[in-house]
């Protein structure tokens, strides 16, 4: 029987949402997005929607493991998405796809990515650290981690130093013209957040 997409998601999710962290950045809701989006970018950008699907939906499994364990979350994800898709009978021909998008997609890693899907994936994690959703992820790993949202001290990193040193850069490290375009709208708001933030911050209205 072929698998179509409804009840790949479903066999996947009943695979890998165990292994999702809990961190509200990069749990099983983060995949969720991530798979919106990619396919989002695909009805325009082309690529293999089930080797998305996988991607999207497996690319962070290895994020808790990390967090306990301080090693590269992307190779963990490769090392479940590789046993869960064995274990559902996804199209074996495809698998290689998958896990080479999944190791290429970390930000900190700079590798480049080559395939299609590796760029969609890439792109649509990186609108998901942007925009609303972006600032809501920001202020939770502050509040996991015991940053504080701002700083009046040079010497003291805060949230708001996250935005300058990275949030802000990512619409220009997008591969897709689809992306690049969601990208704006999402870069504008948090540009609005920031100045409407500081102005708070320092009393005004
Ligand atoms: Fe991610």
């Amino acid at each position: 029987m072929a698998l179509n997409n409804d009840i790949l998601m479903k066999l996947i999710r009943r695979e890998a949402e165990k292994y999702y962290s809990s961190d509200p950045g990069h749990d099983w809701l983060h995949a969720e997005r991530v798979y919106r989006m990619c396919m989002k970018i695909f009805e325009k950008e082309g690529g293999d929607p089930q080797v998305l699907l996988a991607t999207a939906l497996l690319h962070d499994a290895g994020v808790q493991h990390e967090l306990e364990y301080g090693v590269d979350h992307s190779e963990k994800s490769v090392e479940i998405a590789g046993e869960i898709l064995s274990r559902i009978g996804f199209p074996r021909g495809k698998v290689r796809m998958v896990l080479d998008a999944i190791r290429v997609h970390r930000f900190r890693k700079g590798i480049k990515a080559v395939s299609i899907e590796s760029k969609i994936l890439q792109d649509a994690d990186r609108l998901d650290a942007i925009g609303a959703v972006g600032v809501a992820r920001a202020f939770s790993r502050g509040g996991r981690t015991g940053t504080p949202m701002y700083s009046q001290q040079k010497s003291v990193s805060s949230t708001v130093d996250h935005f300058h040193e990275k949030l802000l850069k990512l619409k220009d490290t997008l591969n897709t013209e689809t992306a690049r375009r969601i990208a704006s709208e999402r870069h504008a708001f948090m540009e609005t957040f920031l100045s409407r933030f500081l102005k708070e911050v320092e009393g005004k209205e």
